[in-house]
């Protein structure tokens, strides 16, 4: 039996989307104290979009606290309301998984992870397992239990309900980013009830006998409340198309993406950098780092590195590096549906900006967003993800797409947004110096 040492006093962090995030536990507070899990203070939620948004400078620190809580709440409301047994250290595991599941995001979070094809998911797995800090505590509550947080990041943990509540298509992860980030940037359209939410999930009440079967989801809905999660899958098709998709945002992330090839494109012909820091030189020369290299890496550092990199001889990287510090982005147009004739636009764009005395390798770029609001089932195909589905008084599940036509239009093709040119600003007669 493993026991949760409890705090003398509750300890509490005010925030603006739960009120208060409640910490009980001496196990939680003393990995919220770690320098890795400090780190998340200094690595924004949503990476590049501030450029967008100016109030998007909420931190993954604030983001991976609204998770904890919002799991502390619903482990608590699934005890006391129905009945679920839990011992500590399946509460732990819960717990320690919501508060951990971000802990290895990079600087500017996907943006840098894209452009050096890392992913989080495997840093954060990394860190848990083998960090000074936070293994050699989670590992001290019960032997093995480091290993245990990460194998639910990795959806491989037989606990399949701690799992389906961190990582499924109704998970606290998205209950909490969709109402942090419209909150930051300052939308409404992220808005949903989330009490009402809470209050209608429940575990399915046969989970011993489902607990294996990927077609069944392991947390159910009230059958008179799925209205309220209808509301949230809308608000999750929102913020992906107002705020995640953002081009100018997007335009960001392309900048960012040029200066990292611009980079290794540099390291690998023997360019000597006349500033440096140890290890981005080791990562974009090898792509290989250990957890305490990688721990070093916050945006505070890489805006050094780009600040610096202003003043490098290479012309293209001090001057992609000045355009991000001081916002002057690339300009994007919507290339029409026809591929022909987009092809041919894209051409002309090359000619023009060799013309102006711009490698197109370096300052071009074509994106086109993309994603499901809710995924079911492939057309004639498999099922895709464990669906959300409600349950009425008979115990018989109704996959939700079946009782909303909204969500039945949402999740029956993958919505794919204009493709976007990226090009810097032309400007007449000017001709870039080399
Ligand atoms: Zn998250």
């Amino acid at each position: 039996m493993y026991r949760l040492v409890k705090l003398k006093e509750e300890k509490v962090f005010k925030d603006p989307i739960h009120g208060y995030i409640h910490i009980n536990d001496q196990l939680i507070w003393d990995l919220i104290n770690t320098p890795e899990f400090q780190r998340l203070r200094r690595i924004r939620q949503l990476g590049m979009t501030y450029f967008t948004f100016h109030g998007a400078e909420h931190s993954r620190f604030n983001h991976s606290l609204g998770v904890y809580e919002l799991m502390r709440r619903v482990l608590s409301h699934f005890r006391r309301n129905y009945a679920l047994e839990l011992q500590d250290d399946e509460v732990a595991l819960g717990l320690c998984a919501a508060l951990l599941h971000d802990v290895g995001h990079a600087p500017f979070s996907h943006s840098m992870e894209h452009a050096l094809h890392m992913k989080h998911e495997i840093w954060s797995r990394k860190i848990i397992e083998s960090s000074n800090g936070i293994s050699t505590i989670l590992n001290a509550f019960k032997p093995g239990f480091a290993k245990e947080v990460s194998s639910v990041i990795a959806n491989e943990h037989p606990n399949k309900l701690i799992e389906s509540l961190i990582s499924s298509q109704l998970d606290v992860d998205r209950m909490d980013y969709l109402l942090r980030d419209a909150y930051y940037t300052g939308v409404n359209y992220g808005n949903f009830d989330l009490e009402r939410v809470l209050r209608i999930m429940r575990p399915h009440p046969k989970l011993e006998s489902i607990k294996n079967d990927p077609n069944t989801p392991k947390v159910v809905l009230k059958f008179s409340g799925w209205h309220a999660v209808e509301d949230f899958i809308v608000s999750r098709y929102q913020m992906f198309w107002q705020i995640y998709f953002h081009p100018v945002t997007r335009s960001a992330e392309v900048l960012l993406g040029k200066i990292f090839k611009r980079a290794q494109d540099l390291a690998r012909s023997n360019y000597t950098f006349s500033f440096m820091l140890e290890p981005l030189d080791d990562l974009i020369m090898n792509n290989v780092i250990t957890v305490e290299q990688y721990l070093r890496m916050d945006e505070s550092f890489m805006q050094t590195v780009f600040y610096q990199w202003m003043d490098e001889k290479d012309v293209v990287l001090s001057d992609l590096c000045r355009r991000l510090i001081n916002r002057d982005l690339f300009k994007y147009q919507v290339l029409p549906a026809d591929e022909k004739e987009s092809k041919r636009i894209c051409i002309e764009m090359e000619q023009l900006l060799r013309q102006k005395g711009f490698d197109p390798e370096y300052y071009m770029e074509t994106d086109y967003p993309k994603d499901t609001a809710y995924h079911v089932y492939e057309v004639n195909g498999p099922l895709i993800k464990t669906p959300i589905a409600a349950i009425d008084n008979q115990d018989h599940l109704i996959e939700i797409s079946n009782l909303s036509v909204i969500v039945k239009s949402l999740g029956e093709k993958k919505s794919v947004g204009a493709t976007n040119l990226y090009v810097p600003e032309l400007k007449n007669n000017e001709v870039y110096e080399r």
